[in-house]
């Protein structure tokens, strides 16, 4: 059975919200990604509603890279207690906490969600850009930690 990383975190014993480093990956040719846990709340404490955490994908999906240099992929956790986030590269746990501030930050001013018709989105009426704002309001106000298990800002 293969080794989930995730799966050997002790989520009883961490502090969200966080960024860490997930997994370091390199293949033949020397190409390197790196995946982060963005845990934007408690494991086992609460849960980010599904219209809220869609929001947040689209909102995150189309402004990271505006911050962030090798952005592959960030999707939602099962759990709907964060996102992972896969990079090009090796980019930083303060790069990448840095850059999802920015992010919540543009949240809280939005207007609009990008890609909200059934065109673009497997699932469109399942938005609420309120509720994306209300945890982008209350993760900013928590602050974000460089490290999953201490309470580190700087
Ligand atoms: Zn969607």
């Amino acid at each position: 059975m293969a080794k989930v990383e995730s799966f050997s975190l002790n989520h009883l014993k961490v502090k969200a919200p966080y960024v860490r480093i997930a997994g370091n990956e390199e293949n033949a040719d020397g190409a390197k990604i790196r995946k982060f846990d963005l845990r934007l709340i408690q494991p086992n404490q609460g849960a980010i509603p599904t219209a809220a955490l869609h929001s947040l994908e689209h909102l995150l999906a189309v402004n990271i890279r505006d911050y962030l240099d090798g952005v592959i992929d960030i999707s939602p956790m099962g759990c709907r207690t964060g996102f992972y986030l896969i990079c090009w590269g090796q980019p930083s746990v303060r790069e990448v906490r840095d850059a999802l501030v920015k992010v919540l930050e543009l949240a809280l001013d939005a207007e609009r969600v990008e890609a909200t018709d059934a065109r673009s989105c497997g699932n469109y009426r399942d938005h609420s850009l309120f509720g994306a704002k209300e945890y982008a309001r209350d993760i900013l106000k928590q602050g974000i930690s460089l490290d999953p298990f201490e309470r580190i800002f700087d």
